[in-house]
């Protein structure tokens, strides 16, 4: 397994064959499940089918894979379910994308089936609402942080559960380490959400996320992006769904959810508003010919799609991964937008990697693609400062792990701290993290020089 695995600085990415990162499988991959050996196209592609299959317990996986899934991997499978704080559910379509040879490596089964093997310690420093959306929320459903945008959450599920999901503490429900108050569809809280937003003129782009904008029906789809862009000021709205990445046979057979996105967006044109959709995609091994027929529906229709993906170690943190997945979406016509950091939130140390990995990473795909099809890695401070690109930490104790930054037009006057991963440290500095007066010293040292 390669959980430690680290960018050095200055790597640099090899040249991928020139035409590689337009090769999209097509091939009947699922009936290589045994489960779904007999499963045809047809009935692979309908989304029904899809929604149906899901899987959502352990002992699915099992039945499914036969004699894929070993004893070893069962008992690690069932380890996972004690640990994690998401529940699991998983389309048959990222389903059958792991390579069940070697499921152990897979960038998809670390995203969506934890097994018990992976676990690191929380960080000493990690907080299950690590951005501080509840605190910056003025209402239920909202948070309003930057002075012109507010994210509001209608839902909390779900067509996937990631294991690396920065809202762990709200969305899917309770697990064994996680009590939750999950949410579906509640137009009264929406309607309160609006009064909100109607009464604060300065607020002029909403994301739409939550949970998942494909758990929506059409109606609930229709009503929240119309009522949204009725409001005078709002003039940009997005709709953020992990599902073109995870489940493209939505967009190819849900005609009447695909007909409601297609409204809503003719509406804001009709008002002179934009009206986009944020995607989830994270590795290439995410991308299909499904993937790039759902991309071409929704290019059609005149629907812009931007890509937002989470650094995640062992899934994409190599430099020829995240070439060739930036190329893949501009190949598709999805715009890579941000990679994030990955958050400092419960049952995710070991997905996290260094700062200083960010900024290798970053280094190295700029300039493979063009400047607009170029994400922005960026740390999404603890603590509520937003998103900052990952160079611009106002100090950077790499052997310790410790960043320090400034956010002066969210939170003027406040210092952030970002931590790397302890496990990705030397060993002298790992050992400086036992000590939890050597640890507050370290903290307190690295604020002192911005100070
Ligand atoms: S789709 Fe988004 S909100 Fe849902 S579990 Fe994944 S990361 Fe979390």
């Amino acid at each position: 397994m390669s959980n430690t695995q680290t960018i050095e600085e200055g790597t640099e990415a090899k040249k991928i064959p020139e035409l590689e990162h337009r090769n999209f499988r097509n091939d009947e991959f699922w009936q290589k499940i045994p489960g779904w050996s007999t499963v045809t196209r047809d009935e692979f592609n309908d989304h029904k089918w899809q929604v149906k299959n899901s899987v959502q317990k352990i002992k699915q996986v099992q039945k499914i894979l036969g004699p894929l899934c070993t004893p070893e991997l069962l008992s690690d499978l069932e380890a996972g379910q004690k640990i994690t704080p998401m529940n699991i559910r998983i389309t048959p379509y990222m389903f059958a994308l792991i390579d069940w040879t070697n499921p152990w490596d897979d960038p998809l089964r670390k995203q969506f089936l934890p097994l018990g093997s992976q676990f690191l310690p929380d960080h000493a420093y990690y907080e299950a609402d690590s951005l501080g959306e509840d605190t910056d929320s003025p209402v239920p459903m909202l948070t309003h942080r930057y002075p012109d945008k507010v994210l509001f959450l209608p839902t909390t599920i779900c067509p996937v559960y990631c294991s690396y999901c920065t809202r762990s503490r709200i969305i899917g429900g309770s697990t064994e380490t996680v009590d939750k108050s999950t949410y579906g569809a509640n137009q009264k809280k929406w309607d309160d959400a609006f009064e909100y937003l109607l009464r604060n003129p300065l607020i002029e782009d909403v994301v739409i996320s939550g949970g998942d904008s494909y758990m929506l029906t059409p109606k609930q789809l229709k009503y929240i992006g119309e009522s949204l862009l009725k409001i005078p000021h709002i003039r940009r709205i997005r709709y953020a769904t992990k599902g073109i990445a995870i489940f493209p046979q939505k967009i190819l057979t849900d005609d009447d959810w695909v007909n409601a996105l297609r409204d809503v967006h003719e509406f804001g044109r009709r008002y002179g508003k934009q009206v986009v959709v944020h995607t989830h995609f994270s590795s290439p091994q995410e991308i299909t010919k499904a993937s790039q027929q759902a991309m071409d529906r929704l290019f059609s229709l005149g629907i812009l799609v931007r890509n937002q993906a989470v650094l995640q170690s062992g899934v994409n943190n190599s430099v020829d991964t995240m070439v060739k997945l930036t190329r893949q979406l501009g190949f598709i016509n999805v715009q890579p937008y941000y990679v994030y950091m990955h958050d400092m939130v419960p049952g995710c140390e070991h997905f996290r990697t260094t700062l200083a990995e960010g900024i290798e990473l970053e280094k190295a795909v700029r300039g493979t693609t063009a400047g607009f099809n170029t994400p922005t890695f960026v740390c999404d401070l603890p603590g509520g400062g937003g998103k900052r690109h990952v160079a611009s930490y106002e100090y950077y104790d790499k052997e310790n792990g410790i960043s320090v930054w400034r956010a002066p037009y969210v939170k003027p006057g406040e210092l952030f701290t970002y931590f790397d991963p302890i496990h990705k440290l030397s060993k002298e500095a790992q050992k400086r993290w036992a000590d939890k007066a050597t640890v507050e010293a370290m903290v307190k040292e690295a604020k002192s020089k911005v100070e």
